[in-house]
């Protein structure tokens, strides 16, 4: 029977219906717009739009697969890691509603799901086999992770300071461009010349796949400097949004080819999160797999930025993987919203004699 699943980890809610076979019945996303004034996400103002919005939106996304809420055969929802409001707002409806249709819940890791949405059936040519790499760059996370298996996932490397999104959102408050900050930015690189505007590149050639973006954004902003007390030609701002994505991309390329080289039984390069939306990055991330003979795949941009089809998908692959075990099906009611909830916690579930 479908299943049903709830996003609000961060800024969108999204509620998606899918089947067993992972096919979208129906899909529905709505982005907050109450946080525009204040340059960046307020949880509060989250969590209180994810309660206004959530019911409603559960209600008319089962209208538009034609579905009774009866029809459903498990309810989904993120319970971490994100902004704890909104955890508990998509934790709350999704377990109210596996309560009352006396279906179970599942609560699903969020980088979990960003990390087999390359799995859903049709997505990747001749689908997503473990074992493959997977660079996830959004607003909060920027991370390598070797994806072995539904529940084993191995942390290769991290951010020291910012996200990727995050470098892309100041740079582009630096630069006057609006939030979120990415799509704008890569807009006006277009139009500019990088040659003038060298930039860092922080940890590039160094062993691992950390990466480091604080130095890069330093550099931006005294680039910007001189230009502090007046206006800010565009030609000036245009060039340095195009030095700064090219630095982003190199930085990426550089820690993505020494995460390849320390998974040497990667058979796939995914990227998800929304700066895999960026052209530039997602051109290099190709050249770069290709030149490793392996296959690149980033997952459409509404499936790279937060989701509920990613939820639901992942619902799936643990009840399955669960199956396959001859686990007990998944019942996560008494699984409380977790602001933090690393990956490796997640073999947990799969451990028979814990079960
Ligand atoms: P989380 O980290 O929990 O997934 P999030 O809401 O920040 O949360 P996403 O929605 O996946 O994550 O991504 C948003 C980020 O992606 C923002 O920082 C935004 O600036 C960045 N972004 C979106 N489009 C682009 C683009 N074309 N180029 C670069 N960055 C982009
Ligand atoms: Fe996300």
């Amino acid at each position: 029977a479908p299943v049903l699943a709830i996003e609000s980890s961060c800024d969108d809610t999204a509620c998606a219906i899918l089947a067993p076979d992972g096919t979208i019945l129906a899909e529905t996303v709505l982005s907050q717009s109450g946080h525009i004034p204040f340059g960046g996400v307020v949880p509060e103002i989250a969590a209180r739009a994810h309660l206004a919005a959530l019911p409603g939106q559960v209600r008319r996304t089962l209208d538009a697969a034609g579905l009774p809420a009866e029809a459903l055969g498990a309810v989904a929802a993120s319970t971490g890691p994100g902004l704890i409001g909104g955890l508990i707002v998509g934790a709350g409806v999704g377990k109210g509603l596996a309560v009352a249709l006396g279906r179970p819940f599942v609560a699903v890791n969020h980088i979990e799901a960003h990390a087999l949405t390359a799995r859903l059936p049709g997505l990747v040519p001749g689908g997503a086999p473990f074992p493959y790499l997977l660079l996830l760059v959004s607003g909060g996370h920027c991370q390598c992770i070797a994806v072995e298996g539904v529940g084993r996932y191995r942390k290769l490397g991290g951010t020291i300071d910012d996200a990727a999104g995050e470098a892309f959102d100041k740079v582009a408050k630096m630069l006057g461009l609006g939030w979120p900050g990415g799509p704008a930015v890569e807009a006006l690189a277009r139009e500019g010349d990088p040659a003038p505007w060298p930039l860092p590149r922080p940890l590039h050639g160094r062993p691992g796949c950390d990466f480091s973006f604080s130095g890069l954004k330093t550099a931006v902003a005294q680039k910007l400097a001189p230009y502090d007390n007046g206006a800010l030609p565009r030609p000036v701002a245009a060039g340095i949004a195009a030095s700064f994505q090219n630095a982003v991309a190199d930085i990426v390329a550089d820690r993505v080819a020494h995460a390849l080289d320390m998974m040497p039984d990667a058979t796939l390069l995914v990227a998800a999160g929304g700066v895999a939306a960026n052209g530039a990055l997602r051109a290099r991330l190709d050249a770069l797999a290709r030149a490793r003979g392996l296959p690149f795949a980033a997952p459409p941009l509404r499936l790279c930025t937060d989701n509920a089809v990613m939820v639901g998908w992942a619902a799936i692959e643990t009840m399955r993987a669960r199956h396959a075990l001859g686990l007990p099906p998944v019942d996560d009611l008494a699984l409380l919203p977790r602001p933090r909830w690393p990956l490796d916690q997640m073999a947990a579930r799969f451990d028979a004699s814990a079960a």
